[in-house]
């Protein structure tokens, strides 16, 4: 397509053909309210969880954390300073020295099961709480989530006895104290990530959690409670970034594993540089779903739906740029225009919701400036017409066409429901554009032929290709990134290998 100065903004109107009827019920349609009604069984404070149990922090500090979806104060969360890191390292120090760095593997695996066995009877709760607190939509905290991070818990108590396995012909050992930053897309699944792989080796822990998503993982310290780990195994301290930066940089740490942004991942690898912690780097993406003219159109279309709006697009594999052969441009765009006129944009609460809230008014913001400049730089935008809550932060599915690779939404890391479409008409040509990018985590592609999918695996500069899906994640598979998008992995027996030493 060829790239326009003029600025075209069109939005979805309201249906009026009869075969557009037919398609596009949700129009005609008022579907009733389905709201999520179980308890999250939410405090009106959350503490640190320090040394096995829930303690004020230092500084007596709080901060609010609220409602995306309506903007509600939902509870008051502890602002962990240096001097709480401090104590969280030193118990954690002690419990490895304790016993559960040399604990045979078969017993650390009993704690690491009840943990996914207590997170299951809790699912349900779980699940609302990181929806109200988090934005995302019900039906993705409860179907994706939360089983999601019991299963890492699983996988992982299952390595827990086979660690002469993990590097054949090589004896394994922990690293020791791990610390341990998340962002705020995917909560307690990454709070997940994180210890799951750690505990089986044997490690302890300090992490914290995004200052706008703690609640799932404090409530995750009554689980580990109640699975009778030692005080000081798993320390979760939340807090802004000065938590983050005390925790990277504490002098305990044998490691620190971060997910969250490239310009976040650089500073705290700058301020360890002279140290001898091993690190793992999950940053940002900008990845590429390639669909070519033999693909599966229909699937194809579900696979592009799934890979942008996915959690509101704040995935950081979240299939970005749509990069589709010319001759079916025209079809795959209108088919496109077609699904996100139905998608259901609102409260994260009810059932039938697709879109929920965006995570912060901060990020909000964001996607509105790199949208902006979309705008300004002559792609042209489509928008669903869904009507928005007037509380809370949304933002409406939106899709570009007429993208160029030098505009800012082909290049930068927009993280929410905005896809940008270009074409190619070669394989090569798909290649190229597809790793003109510096980030390097994912990308996905839609052909009927084998072949062509070996091929584009091999020439993609991605850490994870899917072939004629998007955005599967399971515990067994490796993880992670290339180029500014990091380096490490997280999951399957790689991921274990970044958290012990071979001896
Ligand atoms: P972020 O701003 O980098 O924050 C990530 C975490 O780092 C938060 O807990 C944050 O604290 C903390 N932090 C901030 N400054 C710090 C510092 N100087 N030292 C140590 N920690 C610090 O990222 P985000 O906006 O939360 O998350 C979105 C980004 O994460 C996107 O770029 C996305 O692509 C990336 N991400 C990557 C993966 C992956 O696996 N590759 C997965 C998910 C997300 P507070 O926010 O609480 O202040
Ligand atoms: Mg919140």
């Amino acid at each position: 397509m060829a790239s326009s100065s003029s600025v075209k903004i069109r939005t979805a109107k309201p249906v009026k053909s009869r075969s557009d009827r037919d398609l596009i019920f949700g129009d005609l349609w008022e579907f009733d309210p389905a709201p999520e009604s179980a308890d999250p069984k939410l405090k009106e404070r959350y503490d640190l969880f320090i040394d096995g149990k829930f303690v004020s922090p230092k500084g007596r500090k709080y901060f609010d954390s609220i409602n995306p979806a309506n903007e509600h104060k939902i509870a008051r969360i502890a602002h962990a300073k240096a001097a709480d890191v401090d104590l969280a390292y030193k118990a954690a120090k002690k419990a490895l020295d304790g016993g559960w760095g040399t604990m045979p593997g078969r017993e650390r695996a009993k704690y690491i099961y009840r943990i996914a066995r207590l997170l299951q009877d809790r699912a349900r709760e779980f699940a609302v709480a990181e929806t109200i607190d988090g934005g995302k939509p019900i039906k993705e905290s409860r179907d994706f989530d939360v089983p999601t991070a019991a299963a890492h818990f699983f996988y992982h108590a299952g390595w827990a006895d086979k660690l002469d396995y993990v590097a054949p012909g090589r004896k394994v050992a922990p690293l020791g104290v791990v610390g341990q930053v998340i962002p705020w897309n995917f909560p307690l699944l990454m709070l997940a990530w994180k210890i799951a792989p750690a505990l089986a080796m044997g490690n302890c822990i300090v992490i914290k959690p995004a200052e706008t998503t703690s609640i799932t993982a404090l409530k995750l310290g009554e689980i580990v409670q109640d699975a009778g780990l030692p005080p000081g195994v798993v320390n979760i301290v939340s807090g802004f970034g000065d938590t983050g930066s005390a925790i990277m940089t504490h002098p305990i740490a044998a490691k620190v594993a971060f997910t969250g942004s490239t310009e976040v991942g650089k500073i705290i690898m700058r301020s360890i540089a002279d140290t001898d912690k091993k690190m793992t780097m999950e940053l940002g993406g900008k990845a590429a779903n390639i669909v070519f003219d033999d693909a599966p159109i229909d699937q194809a279309v579900e696979g592009i739906v799934n890979g942008i709006f996915f959690n509101q697009g704040h995935v950081c594999c979240a299939g970005s740029r749509l990069l589709v052969q010319e001759s079916v441009a025209p079809q795959v765009l209108r088919k496109l225009e077609n699904r996100i006129k139905v998608l259901r944009v609102g409260d994260p609460m009810d059932k039938n919701t697709d879109i929920g809230a965006i995570n912060s008014k901060e990020q909000l913001d964001k996607i509105t400036e790199l949208v902006d400049s979309g705008v300004k730089e002559g792609a042209a935008m489509f928008q669903s017409a869904c009507k928005l809550p007037r509380k809370g932060y949304y933002f409406k599915p939106t899709v570009f066409s007429n993208v160029t690779m030098s505009h800012r939404i082909a290049q930068e890391e927009i993280f929410g429901p905005v896809l940008s479409v270009m074409t190619f008409r070669t394989l090569e040509e798909a290649v190229e554009k597809a790793n003109n990018t510096p980030f390097g985590l994912s990308a996905g592609v839609w052909t009927d032929k084998g072949s062509r999918i070996l091929k584009m695996s091999t020439e993609l500069k991605a850490g994870v290709v899917w072939a004629n899906t998007y955005n599967k994640f399971d515990p067994t598979s490796p993880f992670g990134g290339y180029k500014e998008s990091g380096f490490g992995r997280e999951g399957g027996r790689q991921g274990l290998l970044d958290y012990c030493k071979l001896v």
